[in-house]
């Protein structure tokens, strides 16, 4: 029945063109004392129920219906939660142990009790009193939502069929809502973007646009200094002082981190609403699944930089979900020689080991050509994005297409899975 409803589904997806987007709007709940109770107890229930399926079964295992036939019947009766639940619970196995085994994470896996997945059976969304209502461990309970109008904008008119709960690290409880939106079709067009990462300059478009990574240097130096200063007092002084230093210490890691998304946002909606302006595609390098790819090929001192950073990474899956949602077609080219190679007369230096470039600055010997490497490195990945429109080029790109969108639970994140997750 699921494989079908997958089958049915991928091939809508396939044969539509049209995307599907998953969008995952972030709820507060108004969570009283006595219903805080009830929900820690569901989140206890279901994490245990996690682990005793993850403990209890084949650890290669990762066959929804394949689990669900083998371990349905103990987990009811053992945790007495609802079928749906219980299904839940087996599915959510089994998409971490995917996640992990294409990761190569090598930690074991474990559950804890921060979430739990909803569907149209256990959750719904009144739009008009701003009210969910959640199967909890005894009852269904309606809980209000704590939203400002930008949420209420989103969520109106729109249809959510699945959510999760979840209690965040302060105590506080959330409902993730996912929304499906259509998003229009990437318009098909002769002109591409090239875009180039780096770090003095976080990105280089081909059209000859730059954002510098100054700011970003500065403030990450700021940060670091204030970091060794308060590491340097939270091991010393009195008790009261060192606990202060460390929730200093958590506090300006927040602090940081929400600057770093900050600019990312701000670049990535400007190159994409430049794209869509100009009814261009976009370009960037592929940096997916390296690891996986790294027995055929010798990873560069970029690649390696960009795909293990997660600043980098943040900024490929908001520039992915941007693309998909504006109709902006995002073109991958493969990474090898983009910077070496002359974007005016496409020559690599001759001796192994040598590049015309050097740090920021690019001179061709063979042309004579020079000027900034970032520059030149988006003119050669928007050349290669241009010749995936034309046969025979396809070696050298891939598209990411509709198809590559497979609707998933949890957020954009997961859904975009294609790209690696550094190690945090
Ligand atoms: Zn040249």
């Amino acid at each position: 029945m699921l494989i079908s409803v997958y089958l049915l589904l991928f091939h809508l997806l396939t044969y539509n063109k049209a995307m599907k987007q998953i969008t995952t709007i972030s709820c507060k709940l108004k969570v009283k004392p006595e219903l805080a109770k009830e929900i820690e107890k569901t989140l206890v229930k279901y994490a245990n129920a996690c682990q005793f399926v993850h403990e209890n079964s084949d650890k290669k295992l990762t066959n929804n219906v394949a689990m669900q036939a083998l371990m349905y019947d103990t987990v009811r009766e053992k945790f007495q939660l609802s079928a749906q639940t219980t299904i839940h619970s087996i599915r959510r196995v089994c998409s971490n142990r995917k996640t992990s085994i294409t990761n190569h994470f090598k930690k074991e896996l474990t559950f804890s009790p921060t979430s739990v997945d909803y569907d149209s059976r256990t959750f719904s969304l009144d739009t008009k009193k701003w009210i969910v209502s959640l199967k909890l461990l005894s009852k269904r309970t309606k809980i209000e939502l704590l939203i400002g109008n930008y949420q209420r904008g989103i969520l109106k008119g729109s249809k959510s069929k699945s959510a999760v709960l979840t209690k965040r690290k302060d105590g506080s409880y959330y409902i993730n809502i996912h929304i499906n939106n259509i998003a229009p079709e990437p318009t098909d067009t002769d002109k591409v973007i090239g875009i180039d990462l780096g770090r003095t300059d976080i990105a280089t478009t081909s059209s000859g646009e730059s954002w510098s990574g100054k700011d970003i240097t500065s403030k990450r130096n700021h940060y670091s200094r204030m970091r060794a200063v308060l590491q340097q007092k939270a091991t010393k002084g009195t008790r009261s002082s060192r606990r202060r230093c460390r929730q200093l210490q958590k506090r300006l890691s927040g602090q940081e981190r929400r600057f770093q998304k900050h600019i990312n946002h701000e670049i990535t909606t400007s190159l994409v609403r430049k794209a869509a302006t100009k009814k261009a595609a976009i370009a960037i390098e592929d940096l997916t699944n390296i690891r996986a790819r790294t027995n055929q090929q010798r990873r560069t001192k970029k690649e390696r930089r960009l795909s293990n950073n997660w600043a980098f990474y943040q900024f490929r899956m908001l520039l992915t979900y941007k693309c998909v949602l504006n109709g902006v077609k995002l073109i991958l080219v493969n990474p090898a020689y983009t910077s070496q190679t002359c974007h005016k007369c496409l020559h690599i230096h001759p001796t192994k080991g040598k590049s015309y470039r050097n740090g920021k600055n690019y001179h061709c010997n063979h042309c004579g050509w020079t000027g900034d490497a970032d520059y030149n490195g988006a003119k050669n990945i928007a050349a290669l994005g241009l010749t995936v429109n034309q046969p025979g080029g396809s070696w050298l790109s891939c598209e990411v297409s509709s198809s590559d969108f497979v609707p998933r639970q949890l957020t954009i994140w997961d859904m975009l899975e294609g790209y690696e997750k550094p190690a945090s």
